[in-house]
């Protein structure tokens, strides 16, 4: 037996972005057999987190993942769906309004800023550093500074003790920009990985001072300055065991004609601001428009380089969620477009 900790791990109320929460609960149990099952469900005062009135501010935690947590002695980080006191989904449970569809497949590629002081990381004060080009998978100090290096190593070896599928990691377009990608199969699994690998680099940057920018135009719309950066998405990598395993032109055409019928649908869960980044530039399409093509990184859905050669298999790459965006409704509207598709 040993004082296990678990830490509670949540999303607040807060719009158009719900912020990640936590608190530590201490149970008695054997580290090596602890399961999810293990964990029982446990409440938090809605009131301070715009998920109550105050008079009857009581929400429940529903356990739904399970992390080895090794940044701290016998430590789970556990994973949580928000409840109403009546067992029902709370209207910010995002998680709980996700298809079920165990065949499906995601990669999130998550981009973001490392801000320390209220800059990009290596930004000088009030300036600017020198133009992109060289700090995409850049190296050297001038490059990628002192402390970013360090954070992105501790955040992948977190997440792999945890269990997290890290799938690679870049420094990206901007200086201070970086990505990571963390892939799981089944409608949440990745989703849930996705706000868990967010959670552990936010505590890795208290230590350094640095927070985690996710918004998607940072620089543009917080700085003002004469040069244009990049900004941040989440390409959301996609498939189902259909389009895997059956796929064909007749069917793809169906489905990018579905998602081209649901685009604002798409466009409201996709992350705020968008517009900003989706513009045409960079590497993007226009907010408005929606395309797809082979290898092109500037159409809203790519297939990637072999999909066509194998017979219109495969997975592919919507690239409109920005990086501010829950991936749990990213991956519900997701299914729920394709669940729209007959696949017979
Ligand atoms: P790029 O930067 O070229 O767009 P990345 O290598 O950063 O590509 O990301 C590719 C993503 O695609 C990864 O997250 C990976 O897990 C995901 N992926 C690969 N195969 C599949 C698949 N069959 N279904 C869903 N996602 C997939
Ligand atoms: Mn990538
Ligand atoms: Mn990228
Ligand atoms: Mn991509």
């Amino acid at each position: 037996m040993a004082r296990i900790k678990l830490e509670y791990i949540w999303l607040d109320g807060y719009t158009p972005v719900a912020s990640l929460r936590s608190k530590t609960k201490i149970v008695d149990g054997d580290v090596a057999t602890f399961t999810l099952a293990d964990a029982p469900v446990w409440g938090f005062d809605g009131s301070s987190t715009q998920q109550a009135e105050g008079k009857s501010s009581d929400c429940l935690l529903k356990p739904v993942a399970l992390f080895p947590d090794i940044t701290r002695k016998n430590a789970f980080l556990v994973m949580n769906e928000v409840l109403l006191p009546n067992g029902e989904p709370h209207p910010s449970n995002t998680r709980a309004t996700i298809p079920d569809d165990p065949g499906a497949w995601f990669g999130f590629e998550q981009e973001y800023f490392l801000y320390k002081d209220g800059a990009p990381l290596g930004f000088p004060v009030g300036g600017f550093p020198s133009p992109q080009g060289p700090y995409y998978t850049g190296v050297g100090y001038k490059n990628v500074g002192s402390i970013a290096r360090k954070i992105v190593e501790e955040h992948i070896d977190i997440c792999i003790a945890a269990g997290i599928n890290i799938e690679g990691i870049n420094a990206e377009v901007a200086k201070g920009q970086w990505e990571y990608q963390i892939f799981g199969k089944g409608s949440k699994s990745a989703a849930d990985q996705m706000w868990v690998a967010r959670y552990i680099m936010a505590r890795i940057g208290e230590q350094y001072g640095v927070d985690v920018e996710l918004h998607c135009k940072p620089i543009l719309g917080r700085y003002n300055q004469p040069l244009d950066w990049n900004g941040s998405g989440m390409h959301t990598n996609f498939s189902t065991a259909y389009l895997r395993d059956v796929g064909g032109k007749k069917y793809f055409e169906a489905l990018m004609a579905a998602f081209a019928k649901h685009i604002d649908e798409h466009i409201a869960v996709y992350g705020p601001d968008n517009h900003l980044r989706l513009t045409g530039l960079h590497e993007t399409q226009s907010i408005d428009k929606f395309n797809y093509a082979l290898s092109d990184r500037g159409a809203s859905v790519r297939m990637p380089v072999n999909f066509i050669k194998n017979g219109y298999r495969g997975y592919l790459e919507d690239r409109r969620p920005n990086s501010a965006a829950d991936p749990y409704l990213v991956a519900g509207r997701i299914l729920k477009t394709t669940q729209t598709v007959p696949t017979t």
